[in-house]
């Protein structure tokens, strides 16, 4: 034994009365510095649910959990992090598009009683599960410049407006690859956008075939649930853009200009080659009214399902309103033809110049078909509701855009007054100034209020259509020299409370004039079903405004279904086009369980 072994203890007993050298954490606040990257905190409402930080968290940290009702943008999900996993490096902070997951500097935490799951007690959904740090705001945020994502989306090239203003030619001109696998390349993937098309087409995975450069994949992708890409990638209304996930920080992804880059790599002779369809011929047909996107898309599943389809068009060409209502310059018909060519080569029949209730009646095409699908659309203009509104030289904006398409010599004269604030007011006005006319648009409500695009609110702009907000049009009144006066009275908005929209109402004494040679009607458009007479009329019902059908869109008649304009209040292609195949699925159920 040596001296030491003796003494030990001795020395070990003298430390025994010594102040302790840790720190009774519960009793003792010792904060991290301002920075310090502690627990997680989230604004459970700035929170979109994207599950980018679950994405990218290297050690499986994050999982992503139900707690709020999902919407439009919010997939009703929140990140859930595992403290047994997590390794504070702060990436998902980093990452998060809306801003809305940061750290708190908080770091130490105990939790009292026995009978406590561990796991679930150090695995917590941050601010939605109540934290002492939630409102903590020392910590770690994202610093000021830093960014893991490309927030600024690839410019579009396109036409200048001075190069547009005379031309039907194509305003935008389209991606090339590189600037379109660019743009693929900011796609996080998180699927946000899926839910609010309504066709719920799988955006990310065409974008993710983009970035990969596979376009026959992507091509494949887009027809999973729209037979029309060329014209969506075009004119779509692009709801998914107004959600996508980064919109909240940058620019959202042009999810539109990339279906485009898509469909127009794609020459139409390679489709059936990268498509391989096979189609199972069936004994049922089913006859569809109505060559639109609606009545188009369902051919085109219906098709593919094996039964024999018949399309019923009274124009001489299909599209509907995508031929006779949008300009070439937005939507060149060639692009258009590709869309329909296609559909109709997997077998549908197409009988155009064929107007149900004229040449056929709805009778004949009800018996002759087992099912029969109806999307005919809004096809009736409304009229501007003033004394003189009757006047040759006040044509609808309608009527002006199928005149166009078809061809028919259309003369405007110098100055056009348009009376309406929506697209096809936009259409129109942007057609007019084409055609060599001086445009002014009449809109009764302010330029916020406007239903139109934005983007073709400042197309027309640039264009230098002229506008004029907050004028309600009174009467119109015709010169010696056969031209018009529109007189329109200057309008205030007058706030409705309970949030509902602020209405314009004339001031007293404000009358004011101006002069055209032609007034273009766009203030919007209805239905008729003059066309649906006879027999097969009576089992189907009609509400006020149109006919009754379930989500399906089958009527009373439950060999009759509905879709597209006449049956949604969107009034969009791509709701169309969703309807059609939405209804093509029920038909399929329909006339399966019927063998
Ligand atoms: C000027 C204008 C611009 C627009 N711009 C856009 C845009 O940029 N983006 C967008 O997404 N949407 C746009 N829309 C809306 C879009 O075109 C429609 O929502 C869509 O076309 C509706 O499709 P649908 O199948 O319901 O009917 P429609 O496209 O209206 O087609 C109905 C078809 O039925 C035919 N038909 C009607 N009655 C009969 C009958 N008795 N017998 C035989 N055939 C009949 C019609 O001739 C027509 O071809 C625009 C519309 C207009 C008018
Ligand atoms: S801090 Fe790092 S390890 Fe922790 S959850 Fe975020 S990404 Fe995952
Ligand atoms: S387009 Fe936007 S919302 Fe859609 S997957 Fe990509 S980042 Fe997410």
């Amino acid at each position: 034994m040596i001296l030491r072994d003796i003494l030990s203890p001795f020395y070990v007993w003298k430390r025994a009365f010594e102040k302790p050298y840790s720190i009774n954490t519960l009793s003792e606040a010792r904060p991290g510095s301002p920075r310090y990257r502690g627990f997680h905190q989230n604004d459970i409402d700035k929170c979109i649910g994207c599950g980018t930080c679950a994405e990218i968290c290297q050690n499986a940290t994050i999982d992503m959990v139900p707690v709020k009702e999902t919407t439009d943008g919010d997939s009703g999900l929140r990140p859930r992090v595992d403290y047994g996993r997590c390794c504070w490096c702060a990436l998902c902070v980093d990452i998060c598009p809306t801003g809305s997951l940061t750290m708190s500097n908080a770091y130490s935490w105990v939790e009292e009683g026995l009978d406590l799951d561990v796991r679930e007690t150090y695995c917590y959904i941050p601010g939605y599960d109540p934290k002492p740090w939630d409102a903590e705001e020392l910590g770690y945020r994202k610093p000021e410049g830093f960014e893991l994502l490309a927030l600024e989306r690839i410019p579009m090239p396109h036409l200048s407006s001075g190069e547009r203003k005379n031309s039907f030619v194509e305003m935008v001109k389209g991606y090339s690859r590189e600037l379109a696998i660019g743009e693929a390349d900011r796609c996080i993937q998180c699927g946000i956008c899926t839910a609010t098309c309504p066709a719920h087409m799988n955006i990310p995975g065409y974008i993710k075939a983009i970035r990969e450069d596979n376009i026959a994949e992507g091509l494949k992708i887009l027809y999973e649930t729209n037979p029309l890409p060329g014209v969506c990638g075009r004119v779509c209304t692009r709801r998914c853009e107004d959600v996508c996930a980064l919109s909240h920080r940058g620019d959202a992804i042009s999810i539109r200009w990339l279906k485009r880059y898509l469909s127009d790599c794609v020459e139409a002779a390679k489709y059936r080659g990268i498509m391989r369809q096979e189609i199972i011929p069936r004994d049922k047909s089913v006859a569809i009214i109505g060559a639109g996107p609606g009545g188009l898309s369902a051919a085109y599943y219906l098709a593919l399902q094996g039964y024999k389809v018949e399309v019923f068009e009274q124009k001489p060409a299909a599209g509907g309103m995508l031929r006779y209502g949008i300009p070439e310059y937005r939507l060149p018909y060639d692009k258009l033809d590709k869309d329909i060519d296609y559909i109709v080569s997997l077998g549908v029949k197409l009988h155009l110049n064929t107007c149900i209730g004229k040449d056929i009646t709805f009778d004949e095409i009800y018996r002759r078909f087992d099912s029969v699908f109806i999307s005919t659309g809004l096809f009736e203009p409304y009229r501007i509701g003033i004394q003189g509104d009757d006047h040759p030289r006040v044509v609808t904006g309608l009527k002006l855009l199928s005149d166009v398409t078809e061809g028919v010599p259309v003369s405007l004269g110098q100055k056009v007054v348009v009376v309406g604030g929506g697209n096809v007011a936009m259409d129109a006005a942007r057609t007019a100034l084409r055609l060599g006319s001086e445009v002014t648009v009449l809109y009764r409500r302010r330029e916020v209020d406007m239903p139109a695009d934005r983007e073709e609110i400042e197309e027309a702009h640039e264009e230098n259509v002229r506008f004029i907000f907050q004028g309600i049009p009174v009467e119109l009144l015709e010169l010696p020299d056969e031209r018009l006066q529109m007189a329109y009275a200057r309008a205030e908005m007058v706030d409705q409370g309970d949030g509902k929209r602020p209405q314009p109402i004339p001031i007293e004494g404000s009358r004011e004039i101006l002069e055209a040679d032609t007034v273009i009607a766009a203030i919007g458009q209805g239905m008729n079903f003059l066309w649906m007479e006879g027999e097969a009329r009576a089992n189907i019902k009609f509400g006020k405004w149109n006919i009754e059908a379930d989500r399906w869109g089958q009527t009373t008649d439950n060999k009759v279904f509905i879709g597209g304009d006449m049956f949604n209040r969107t009034a969009d292609a791509i709701t169309a086009i969703a309807d059609g195949h939405r209804s093509a699925r029920a038909i399929d159920k329909l006339l399966s369980d019927n063998k």
